[in-house]
């Protein structure tokens, strides 16, 4: 048995899920989640596509290959399990040219490496069986991708932390961890929190992780960039075009996967996201602009190295950016009957990305681990998939296995 006082910083869906994950393996852990702001989940765990990804396109045996295939696993059996709506809908990988092929096929060769579970390639005609709308000259479809709304499942984590006798200090911004030989201190901007002295933190800050372990004595690499993501919701009367979800061949030299028709759990449907520069790390309407955040990048050299090589891409995304007919146009050359489709604006996402000092974007997760502190560093898609995985992960490997000796351990109950 295993008792002592662990702090999680982030009420996203990694922190929850990972401090749910505690309880459950020690019972008499003291756990407690600081989140910074008044309700749970209010970053990119509530703006995302709220696809639960099978794992087709990760490098085999990658931690987001892992993990994904597990978490998709554990997420499903949770949603059956606590009656939260889960939609095993589908999806589409569609190539629309002869020169995107070789792509697709490298794709379904990544996905029967990761052992996706029913992918098969197929043809123009199937594609219309199972997308009457939509047109393609080949297709890779994984019929167990599925659709959930990630808030939701957060929100069933705190309810299942708070009654498991966990506890959730909500509006508390944790400025740094203090370690010492006996302990992790949370300082807030006045100093150390009240009742804040921890045997073991993990932090999982999403959008703000870099700060908080530069400030906390960790590297300031992998450093932040965010890019936000816009999403149009197609007019309720066309909903019907699409039955589950219909993305692009996404572009190799670029980690996100292209702007796709997505099913929602609540009936809706959206297209979306693109991928650009954010004007700030949590400016979702877009219209304000933050100093700070601005200057981070631009002042980042690895930004513009970056930069220099994905011209055509940031000018392709630019387009979808400034007009939301290029967006939607763009969108309908695989569904031609959505061409001029009205659409609203939705609230947009922006993506926690890890940019490394030469101007790379971290493609996999990162778990940087150091003394009692544990980082999630980077957790992009399909970072809400398999944040059970990650949590199983996090509460297994590191704390039982490597910070045990930093807990206390008592007689056998
Ligand atoms: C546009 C977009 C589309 C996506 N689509 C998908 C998808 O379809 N499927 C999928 O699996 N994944 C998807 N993702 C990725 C997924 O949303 C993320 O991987 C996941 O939500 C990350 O969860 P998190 O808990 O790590 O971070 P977050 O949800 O960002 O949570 C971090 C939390 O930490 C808090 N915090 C930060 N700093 C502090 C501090 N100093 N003190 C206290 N609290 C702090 C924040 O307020 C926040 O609540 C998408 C992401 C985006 C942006």
């Amino acid at each position: 048995m295993i008792a002592g006082r662990v702090a999680i910083v982030g009420g996203g869906i990694n922190g929850l899920a990972i401090a749910r994950q505690l309880l459950a393996n020690h019972p008499n852990l003291s756990v407690t989640v600081f989140e910074k702001e008044a309700e749970v989940a209010l970053h990119q765990s509530s703006h995302n596509s709220g696809v639960v990804h099978a794992g087709l396109y990760y490098e085999p045996g990658s931690l987001k290959a892992r993990f994904c295939a597990r978490g998709r696993e554990l997420l499903r059996e949770y949603c059956i399990d606590r009656g939260l709506p889960y939609d095993e809908c589908g999806k589409l990988v569609v190539a629309l040219t002869e020169d995107e092929l070789p792509r697709l096929e490298a794709i379904f060769a990544r996905a029967r490496a990761n052992g996706v579970p029913g992918i098969r390639l197929i043809g123009a005609d199937e594609i219309r069986e199972i997308e009457p709308h939509c047109r393609g000259l080949r297709a890779l479809h994984s019929p167990q991708t599925a659709i959930v709304s990630y808030r939701r499942v957060a929100e069933e984590f705190a309810r299942e932390i708070a009654a498991a006798g966990g506890e959730i200090r909500l509006g508390v911004t944790v400025a740094r961890l203090i370690e010492s030989a006996d302990g992790v201190v949370l300082e807030g901007a006045d100093g150390p929190l009240p009742d804040a002295r921890f045997d073991q933190v993990v932090a999982c800050a999403g959008l703000q992780s870099d700060r908080l372990a530069s400030r906390s004595g960790q590297t300031a690499e992998p450093r932040i960039v965010p890019f936000f993501g816009q999403y149009y919701v197609v007019d309720s009367a066309f909903r019907g075009h699409v039955r589950g979800l219909i993305y692009p061949v996404p572009d190799p030299k670029f980690p996100f996967l292209g702007v796709h028709f997505t099913k929602r759990i609540d009936g809706e449907m959206t297209i979306g996201p693109n991928a650009f520069i954010s004007l700030g790390r949590e400016n979702y309407s877009g219209r304000d602009v933050s100093i700070r955040d601005v200057r981070d990048f631009l002042l980042y050299p690895a930004f513009w190295r970056f930069a220099s090589r994905n011209i055509p891409a940031t000018l392709r995304e630019l387009r979808t950016v400034i007009s939301a007919n290029a967006f939607v146009r763009d969108a309908a050359k695989y569904v031609p009957s959505l061409r001029n489709v009205p659409v609203s604006p939705a609230v947009r996402g922006i993506r926690a990305q890890a940019m490394t000092a030469d101007g790379k974007l971290v493609d996999d997760f990162v778990i940087q681990r150091r003394g009692r502190v544990t980082h999630l560093r980077n957790a992009p898609s399909p970072g809400a998939t398999s944040s059970m995985a990650i949590a199983e992960h996090i509460a297994r490997e590191i704390l039982d296995v490597g910070g045990a000796t930093f807990l206390q351990r008592g007689e056998a109950a």
